[in-house]
């Protein structure tokens, strides 16, 4: 694996300290009752990198608790969006002021590289602006064509108490697609991190303190998904949960929730393929290919897992992909250099490299990797960059989620074929397509099965732009306008105007 490049230990200095995480709970940073902890070692350099309250039931009742007397007592959801966008925008700037300790938090938690982390904060912050403008834009309709008695209102309302449950992969950007939307609806919250990544979200909490959010309105409780999340999506005072993450844990959380009708948003995995006919630009693909399968180690929920090539021009791609494979600086986080980081924990990496080896075993060859990384200095887990042809349909690696730094190549011969092998998965995340005809650009956007579909470029993301999947690639959108209009309930006021009812009883 020489030939690779690759970046080793360099001397940045790590907090000596961990980060100290505790619960916020209605305005309170507090311990857990039966004082449980877990820590958290970064998976690039193996140094403890925080400690959190671990939460469990009582922790949990209370932050629903207090987020429900929050929003029933109405200050916030029946404060003017004005006044929501003031606090908002307050965040955002905060976020920038402390966005070199949330950056250096979400990279040694993560394991992603920190020039990465840095553009995740920055795009964060602009989330919570946009949500900004939202809050003062949003209104219902009206309905002045029902008769001349008649006004009909639709008013948009906060849907309530929200339980917003995040991943590891992204937890500093997934929580702020979540929350700003959220509040600037006027709902209020009981957030959940993961276990792995927790901290970020505990300084965010800070920010919003520190924003003048009142208290109660946000609460946030660490620990595992059990019991921690799974109360937040059973308990009748919640109304609705949005969540991130596996669709394993995406169907347990629907069918929990459905034992009190709450209303559910999944944003969930994916098995993105990116389609490349003969006509196509093969050195922009085959760099887009590759930046798709590599960001955050391909541990994305866009990762651009498969590629469908023509068969024509699969072996050039191919030739092509592994060059800049090769380039790629895998290595230290915390090197400005590296564009990959570590694997999230040594249970994932054995779970990526279990894929490559049984699609090795079921006759798929190696074009590249299919092997961990040992790199210098370094004491946590990195898997190399790994590119496997001669994929069949039928093969785990080509349907599954691998969640690492691993890519599918199958071939097609025509459009029908393509389309056929696109929509194959269960998922329906996101695909993209490489040709310069539009005709074919079009005709393929049309047909794949996905929430988002890139022509001639992969995973640009705005925060106009509604984001989510169909299949069980989850339900619901956030981003745009979308994102707002889930936090929201419809509510029909019909207005008699003047004395003109006819009497019912005669
Ligand atoms: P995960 O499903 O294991 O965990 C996500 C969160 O759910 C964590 O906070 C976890 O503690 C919690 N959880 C676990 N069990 C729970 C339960 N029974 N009830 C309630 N909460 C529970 O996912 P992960 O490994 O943290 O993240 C990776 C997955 O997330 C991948 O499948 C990826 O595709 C997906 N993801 C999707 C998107 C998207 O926008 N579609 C974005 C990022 C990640």
């Amino acid at each position: 694996m020489t030939d690779l490049t690759l970046i080793p230990a360099t001397n940045a200095p790590i907090p000596a300290e961990p980060f100290i995480g505790k619960h916020l709970i209605d305005g309170a940073w507090v311990e857990s009752a039966d004082g449980a902890w877990f820590e958290r070692h970064s998976p690039a350099h193996g140094d403890l990198i925080s400690r959190s309250a671990q939460g469990g039931v009582a922790e949990t009742e209370a932050a629903i608790a207090a987020a429900r007397r929050a929003f029933d007592a109405g200050d916030w959801a029946f404060s003017s969006g004005a006044d929501r966008a003031k606090i908002l925008l307050k965040v955002a700037d905060l976020i920038d002021e402390k966005r070199d300790q949330i950056v250096l938090i979400e990279t040694l938690e993560s394991g992603k590289p920190i020039s990465q982390a840095k553009a995740e904060i920055d795009g964060a912050a602009d989330l919570w602006r946009y949500a900004a403008a939202l809050a003062r834009t949003m209104h219902g309709d009206s309905h002045n064509s029902l008769g001349p008695d008649m006004l009909g209102l639709v008013l948009k309302e906060p849907i309530g108490v929200v339980s917003l449950i995040t991943p590891w992969n992204f937890p500093f950007l997934i929580i702020s697609q979540k929350l700003p939307f959220a509040l600037a609806a006027g709902c209020t919250a009981v957030v959940k991190p993961s276990e792995m990544t927790p901290s970020t979200t505990v300084i965010l909490g800070g920010l919003l303190q520190e924003a003048g959010l009142p208290a109660g309105v946000v609460n946030i409780v660490l620990g595992h998904g059990d019991p921690v999340g799974a109360l937040m999506s059973t308990h009748a005072d919640v109304d609705m949960v949005s969540f991130t993450g596996s669709t394993g844990v995406g169907k347990r959380i629907s069918a929990a929730a459905s034992e009190t009708l709450k209303k559910v948003s999944l944003e969930l995995g994916g098995k993105n393929p990116q389609v490349i006919f003969p006509d196509a630009d093969l050195d922009a693909a085959a760099d887009a290919i590759t930046f798709g399968i590599y960001f955050n180690a391909g541990e994305c929920c866009n990762s651009g897992s498969r590629i469908i090539v023509h068969e024509d021009i699969a072996e050039a791609l191919t030739e092509k992909v592994v060059a800049l494979s090769r380039r790629v600086p895998f290595g230290d986080p915390l090197d400005s250099k590296t564009q990959v980081g570590a694997i999230i924990s040594p249970e994932h990496q054995a779970k990526i490299d279990g894929y490559v080896k049984q699609a090795v075993a079921a006759g798929a060859t190696l074009a590249l990797g299919g092997a961990a990384l040992d790199l210098e200095g370094m004491d946590g887990q990195f898997y190399g960059p790994t590119v496997v042809t001669g994929v069949t349909p039928e093969m785990p690696i080509a349907s599954e989620e691998v969640f690492g730094p691993v890519l599918s190549v199958l071939t097609f011969r025509d459009m029908e074929d393509a389309i056929s092998l696109a929509n194959s998965a269960s998922y329906g995340l996101s695909a993209g397509v490489w040709s310069r005809d539009v005709h074919i650009c079009l005709t393929f956007s049309r047909r794949v099965q996905a929430g988002t579909v890139w022509t001639n470029t992969w995973m640009d993301g705005f925060a106009e732009l509604p984001f989510g999947g169909v299949k069980q690639s989850g339900q619901g959108r956030e981003l745009g306008h979308y994102g707002l209009e889930e936090f929201l309930e419809v509510k029909t006021v019909q207005m008699r105007i003047g004395d003109t009812r006819a009497p019912w009883v005669a």
